[in-house]
Order: structure tokens, then sequence, then C-alpha cells
């Protein structure tokens, strides 16, 4: 990827804590840059900094999708959750997300939980969103999120079908973490049929269990017959090995940066006929909701539950734009997000 496409990357070692960061701002053109803090124990630094450009432009873009006056960024955290994360780390991540005065807002994304933002927020009070409900935070974003993703499947449904019911519909969800479980209880309320996946088997059989799911393992779960196939785990689902094998006429799920190639494998779905739903369209539900944090507005949790709406509107608008133009879908939310941010932010 292209490093000039990006406003400014900070990196940063403190060798008291063992911190190792890079944070990645792609634009602030529509406002500050706000985009979660993930930690991985990352093969190398190329590997971190090239997740950290992917997925801060994909904050830009998500950011422009939902229509809010945010710019994207990203953190990413070298080091294993599990053995490295401490409270000195956080606290030294914190101090380096203070220095950027507001440039850059950080929250909770893989790796990182909504009790480390604390943390973090002790060196750089105004700078995290997503904290704790108790501490007069807008709490884990993961259920917005999933609902986001919900509004994107009954408009991917409307438009393919003419119809929104799930009743019997086979959904096939890789990986029940906090968004996809909280996805996978929505879709059983409305009486979906689900398969599911996890690299972690206890969370495959806890979904199974509660919502009745099939479990499929990790690598069967792209060729499971399925009308929505929904990647709620990491980027990169989408690629040359898996494309193939998909058998949903749909793919709709929450995770970031699913196409591992954006035009290849952007095209690779369409002329298999498959209908993919952006990504950064369909899971702003987490950036909405986060989004209160920073507007303080009486009205904010309306506001909230209106932009969620809004996201099938916006797939809508995408579908319509691929379908007249006969485009992908990727190229199609891109040019929606681009004259966005052309257009900039009306303070009229
Ligand atoms: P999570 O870590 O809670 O869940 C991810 C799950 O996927 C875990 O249970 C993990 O074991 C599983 N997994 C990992 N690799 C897998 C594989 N190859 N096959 C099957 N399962 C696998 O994370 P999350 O918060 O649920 O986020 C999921 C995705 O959605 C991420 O890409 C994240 O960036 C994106 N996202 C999350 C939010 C949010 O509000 N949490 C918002 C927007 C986007």
């Amino acid at each position: 990827m292209d490093t000039f496409e990006h406003e400014s990357i900070y990196f940063r070692t403190d060798k008291a804590s063992g911190l190792k960061a890079i944070i990645a701002i792609h634009s602030t053109r529509l406002g500050p840059a706000l985009g979660g803090c993930r930690m991985r124990p990352y093969a190398s630094a190329e590997e971190a900094l090239e997740d950290a450009l992917r997925l801060s432009r994909g904050m830009t873009f998500k950011a422009a999708a939902a229509d809010l006056p945010l710019g994207g960024g990203k953190a990413v955290i070298i080091g294993d959750p599990a053995r490295d994360k401490t409270p000195a780390l956080l606290h030294a991540f914190g101090r380096m997300v203070q220095e950027l005065g507001g440039r850059y807002i950080t929250a909770e994304d893989v790796g990182t939980t909504v009790a480390d933002m604390e943390h973090i927020r002790a060196e750089a009070p105004l700078y995290v969103v997503g904290i704790a409900e108790a501490d007069g935070g807008s709490g884990d974003p993961s259920p917005v999120t999933a609902t986001g993703v919900l509004h994107a499947i009954d408009a991917c449904l409307d438009f393919t079908t003419g119809k929104t019911s799930l009743a019997g519909k086979r959904i096939a969800i890789q990986g029940v973490g906090k968004v996809g479980m909280s996805l996978a209880e929505l879709l059983f309320s409305r009486g979906a049929d689900l398969v599911v996946c996890d690299v972690v088997p206890e969370r495959a059989r806890i979904a199974a269990k509660r919502f009745l799911a099939e479990v499929a393992s990790p690598e069967e779960i792209f060729g499971v017959p399925a009308d929505i196939f929904c990647p709620c785990s990491l980027g990169g689902a989408l690629n040359d090995e898996t494309i193939p094998q998909i058998r949903a006429p749909i793919v709709c799920g929450a995770a970031n940066n699913q196409l591992l190639d954006e035009e290849r494998h952007g095209w690779m779905l369409m002329e298999r006929g498959i209908v993919y739903v952006p990504d950064y369209v369909a899971n702003a539900g987490g950036l909405i909701s986060v989004y209160r944090e920073i507007e303080k507005s009486s009205v904010s949790d309306r506001l909230t539950q209106l932009r969620v709406i809004g996201i099938g509107r916006t797939v809508r608008t995408v579908l319509e734009m691929a379908r007249a133009e006969g485009i992908p879908t990727h190229q199609a939310a891109h040019r929606l997000v681009s004259e966005r941010l052309e257009k900039g932010i009306d303070i009229s």
C-alpha cells in the first residue's frame, strides 16, 4: 500500500513497558482520525505497519460511509495480548495518544478490551472512546456493530430477493467472537438457521448451544451451502483460495478488510455472481456507537439508532450504483465515500 496516501504515521517503542506501537493517520479531512487499537503478535514490524495502513484507510471510508464528521486512523501494538499486555504498556500507549493532541482518537479492537481503555484514558483523558457504560461511556460497541450488520443484511436481501424475512434462511458465520456472537443472537431471534465456526472451539460450542447452530470447521465454513455468508473474524477472509469455495449468494459480515486484495477479490466475487456488501459500510455500527461519546448530545441515543438504520440505506445506494454501472460493490462504495470526502463537511 502507498504510505504517502496517509497523512502521518507514528512509531513508538517504550523499553520500560515493552511497548512497540504504530499509529497511522489516514485522513483528518472530515474530522479527528478515529480508529481502534489492535494488539497482535505480528511476525514483523512490516506486517504491523501494513495492517495499520490498511485499517486506518478503512476507517476513513467507514466514517464517510456512515456520514460522521470523523477521519480515519488506527493503532497497532505488536505483542501477544495474553502475555504482553500490562497496565504499564497501556499507559505508555496512552502517552503516545496524548502527544498527538486529538488528531487521533483510540478505541478497543481485536486484542484490546473496554477495560484496557481505562488505562489508556488515564494518560489521554479526552482521546479515548468506547469506554465502559459504568464510567459514562457508550460501552462495548459490538452489539451495535452486529445490529448494523443486520440492517445491511436486510437491505441486501430486499435488494436481491424483494423480501427481508430471515425465517428459515441458512446463514454461515465465520467467527463467533464479540460481534459474531451478537449477530448470531439477532439472526436466531429472526428465525434464521445458523452454521458457525471459530478457531476457539469453545466459542463455536457456546453458539451451537445457545442458538441451535450447526458447527463447521474453520476450513469448511466457506463451502457451507447458505443464503448468506458472514465473515466476522479477521481480515483477508475473501481471497483466491476461499472465494471459489463460497456457496452463498450474499457475503455480508463485520470483519474489517475482508477482501485480501480489494480490486482482485472484489471483481472475483462479482464474476461469481456473489453480492458482496463492502465491510466498512456494513460494520460502521461500532463507529456510530462510540461517536456518541464525542457528540455528547442529549438526543444521541436516538441519533445513534437512526444512523444505524441508515447503514441499510447506504447499502441499498451502493448496490443500486453497482448494478446500474456494472461495477463491483467495493468500487461503488469507494465512489460514494470519495464524493463525500471531496465535498467535506457541510457546516452551513
Ligand atoms: P473478536 O476477537 O471478539 O472475535 C473474533 C472471533 O473470530 C474470535 O472468536 C476468534 O477466535 C475468531 N477467529 C479468528 N480467526 C478465525 C478463523 N480463521 N476462523 C474462524 N474464527 C476465527 O473480535 P470482534 O470484536 O468480534 O471483531 C470481529 C471482526 O469485526 C474484526 O475484524 C473487527 O475488526 C471487526 N469489527 C469489530 C467491531 C466491534 O464493534 N467489535 C466493529 C467493526 C468491525
